[in-house]
């Protein structure tokens, strides 16, 4: 696939369809794989890597990068896909000038489940018929694949590319999910263990904003977390309060807007379930105003911003409308 990817980009530069590529590149160690724009058929030579840890979705660099001259060739999996057509819809992005590419999703290997088996000193993953074999500074040491996949992998909703231009590979079918599962069972429980649980997540929070800048929904220009007027801007929560509010204040402003990419998850350095929240706020999207999936088309009118006769709470507007 990788070579697939590599070739065909190269060809796109070369005729001069597009001026740049979104992709990724290894870092540090092999497993350390991070976006990267390529600019020509040495740096993809040199840099460009396609494997088992390309999990993250590029579709925010578009931002920036489709409001340069010329084209810009981005390699999408299904998942970032939507992540394009919400950014399209919102008029983030300059889908005319974006070539896409889409290509096939994971499962994705998240690196800290194998460091979570004791594997250290790690050189290089491979998988062999899903089963990793992982060299390292002190020999060879195995695992089965299904035991380091990523949670947002784990829980896919979708093998189905809902915008590209071209594929490389097969298109898939939108899947029949259990990412509910975990909410459900958050909801089942009290209100006391539901606040202990949140609490012992939430109190891991170092503010990095990780969350926040890695999300294709946190677009804006001006964001309230900037700011130092609003009282919520400090670099690090000054108490359990602010530390809520943060999450709380992010999950009301990508609500009806976040596709449940799992990037947030999969950033946080604290391993904070942050998916689990917007999960909550999709599920009862879905329950109080009909099935919505965001990102799915770039035309649709969002829940939170329609409305229908059929809406909760309908009567507010209605009966002020009447009068
Ligand atoms: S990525 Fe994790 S630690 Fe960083 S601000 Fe977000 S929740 Fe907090
Ligand atoms: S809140 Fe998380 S899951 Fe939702 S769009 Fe942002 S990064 Fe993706
Ligand atoms: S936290 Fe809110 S204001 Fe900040 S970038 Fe995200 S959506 Fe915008």
């Amino acid at each position: 696939m990788q070579e697939a990817m590599i070739k065909r980009a190269k060809e796109l530069l070369a005729d001069g369809s597009v001026k740049r590529v979104i992709g990724w590149k290894r870092g540090e160690f092999a497993y350390d794989i991070t976006p990267a724009v390529f600019e020509s058929a040495e740096e993809l030579d040199k840099d460009f890597v396609f494997d088992d840890f390309t999990s993250a979705n590029v579709s925010k660099y578009l931002v920036k990068e489709s409001k340069k001259e010329g084209k810009v060739l981005v390699f999408l999996k299904p998942c970032d896909t939507y992540s394009l057509n919400q950014l399209t819809k919102e008029h983030r992005v300059d889908r005319d000038n974006i070539y896409v590419i889409g290509i096939p999703g994971g499962p994705k290997l998240d690196i800290e489940k194998i460091k979570a088996k004791g594997i250290t000193g790690i050189l290089s993953v491979k998988n062999d018929n899903y089963t990793l074999k992982i060299d390292t500074l002190y020999g060879e040491e195995t695992m089965p694949f299904s035991e380091a996949i990523l949670d947002k992998c784990a829980s896919c909703k979708s093998k189905k590319h809902v915008t590209y231009d071209e594929l490389i590979g097969e298109d898939g079918d939108v899947l029949d999910s259990d990412r509910f599962d975990m909410v459900e069972k958050l909801e089942n429980m009290t209100a006391q263990e539901r606040y202990d649980f949140w609490r012992e997540q939430l109190s891991k929070c170092i503010r990095c904003n990780a969350c926040r800048n890695v999300c294709p929904a946190c677009t804006c220009e001006k964001c309230v977390f900037d700011n130092p007027n609003s009282g919520v801007e400090n670099k690090a929560a000054s108490d359990s309060f602010e530390e809520n509010m943060f999450h709380i204040i992010r999950a009301f402003h990508v609500a009806g807007r976040c596709t449940d990419c799992g990037e947030c998850s999969r950033v946080c350095p604290q391993n904070i379930p942050l998916h689990l929240l917007n999960r909550k706020f999709i599920k009862d999207i879905n329950s109080l105003y009909g099935e919505y999936q965001a990102g799915a088309d770039t035309t649709s009118r969002a829940p939170l911003t329609d409305y229908t006769a059929d809406d909760c709470e309908a009567s507010i507007v209605h009966e002020r409308g009447a009068e």
